[in-house]
């Protein structure tokens, strides 16, 4: 390989993201921003306070939390020794670093329950395909503390439809199931490796190690043997306590209140360790596409304990931010701009440029939305950019007008224009821009 061409590759690799991580680029800003939007919308309106977590935490954070046998501690975690030689990691998720603070901070004294919310990367060294990053953003939601009410398992999947709604995405199905709790888990647990040792050969490899390691996982494997397998699977909803049913009875009937359909699904089980009860997912499939869930999440009254804090009640949702870019594109969704008033600042001459400079920031700190192109000298270019940009009003800083102390103002809808006195032009346009 010529030098030359050695060079070449190394400068393409340098100009490259890291595998399964993308940049933001301002053509998709439309989206971001109506996202980040939706996000204080929802929060704001169901009650939701912000908290911001380390992007690196305690690698045993997850571990405890999250589960050693879950696919994300086990194959997934970014993890790295600091030079202190404290074993940290990129957080993969959301809840388990909210509970942490939730306990650390004894957010327990405030008024319960505590509703948070989080919206930021999370890190999963996965496999990446369409829909599937190794960086990716998620909104999280959680209610934690007071009691376990069903009431607030329904108010979560609430708001995640809702999130989804206001962004006019269709076609959007809600998957739910209850995993029970300590007293109806086990048995149920019991009954399913049974079941499932008694098929072990028809199992795919994946599966057979998760049936000693993340057992539920294996009702919710993706290769057809196990698919048909779980057809005959004894289903958890015939087994769970007095408890848990009256519990799941109640998330359904707020559901059925709220008018909200969904699809009783035994096979959704979600493999972390923290949950418990309720969990859900938010599905799409378009045009068949098959995109995977957008949001998910569930009750996770144990969570708490796994920490060492005392039995704490909590429920949330994880909203995949990119996923739901990945369907506002494909379904062709726009969202309007509004379209601000916008003053365009021009000059022809460099005295002139100097004042339309110290201008354009007067205008900016009077509030006014100002652009220009001052690197500019034609003023020929200066307006046909004015012009693309649909300023609604052009202010030309000529020679003459500076040392008359004057600009001249152009409408550029109707081409008419007049000299305005220097001293009460900020006056002058935002009476015009009203
Ligand atoms: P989870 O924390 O796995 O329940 O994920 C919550 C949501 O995050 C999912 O419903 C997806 O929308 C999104 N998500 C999960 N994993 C990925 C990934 N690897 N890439 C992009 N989005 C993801």
């Amino acid at each position: 390989m010529s030098k030359k061409i050695k060079k070449r590759k190394e400068i393409a690799k340098i100009l490259q993201e890291p595998k399964g991580m993308h940049d933001v680029l301002p053509v998709d800003e439309m989206y971001w921003s109506r996202i980040r939007e939706v996000v204080s919308e929802i929060s704001e309106g169901y009650g939701f306070h912000r908290i911001e977590t380390p992007l690196l935490e305690f690698e045993e954070l997850f571990q405890k939390t999250v589960g050693e046998s879950s696919d994300i501690v086990a194959k997934e975690m970014y993890t790295l020794k600091t030079r202190g030689g404290d074993m940290l990691a990129l957080r993969p998720e959301f809840t388990a670093s909210t509970m942490r603070a939730y306990l650390g901070h004894s957010l327990g004294r405030l008024g319960q329950p505590q509703r948070l919310y989080t919206f930021g990367p999370v890190f999963r060294h996965d496999n990446p395909q369409a829909g599937r990053y190794r960086q990716f953003t998620q909104a999280n939601f959680e209610i934690i503390g007071g009691q376990n009410d069903p009431v607030y398992d329904a108010h979560i999947i609430l708001l995640s439809m809702r999130f989804l709604d206001i962004l006019r995405i269709k076609g959007v199905s809600l998957r739910i199931n209850s995993i029970g709790c300590r007293v109806c888990q086990p048995a149920y647990r019991r009954q399913l490796q049974n079941y499932y040792k008694s098929h072990e050969k028809e199992l795919c490899a994946d599966c057979v190690r998760r049936a000693k390691t993340n057992l539920l996982r294996l009702l919710d494997c993706k290769e057809q043997g196990c698919v048909k397998l779980r057809e005959h699977a004894p289903n958890i909803l015939d087994k769970l306590c007095v408890t848990c049913s009256a519990h799941f009875k109640s998330v359904i009937e707020y559901l059925d209140e709220l008018k909200i359909s969904y699809v009783l699904d035994n096979t959704l089980v979600r493999g972390l360790d923290y949950y418990s009860r309720t969990v859900f997912e938010c599905v799409i499939e378009a045009e068949g596409r098959e995109f995977g869930a957008l949001a998910g999440g569930g009750r996770y009254d144990y969570l708490a304990e796994f920490l060492g804090g005392h039995a704490t009640p909590g429920v949330g949702v994880a909203v995949g931010i990119e996923r739901v870019i990945g369907v506002i594109k494909a379904q062709g969704i726009v969202f309007s701009s509004k379209q601000k008033k916008m003053v365009f600042v021009v000059h022809a001459g460099e005295m002139a440029k100097k004042k339309a400079f110290r201008f354009v920031e007067e205008f900016r700190r009077a509030g006014i939305y100002v652009k220009e192109s001052l690197a500019k000298d034609s003023l020929k270019a200066q307006l046909k950019f004015a012009d693309k940009e649909k300023a609604r009003i052009a202010l030309i800083f000529g020679q003459r007008e500076i040392y008359e102390g004057t600009v001249i103002v152009r409408d550029l809808e109707n081409s008419l224009q007049e000299t305005v006195p220097l001293d009460r032009i900020v006056e002058e346009i935002k009476k015009r821009l009203k």
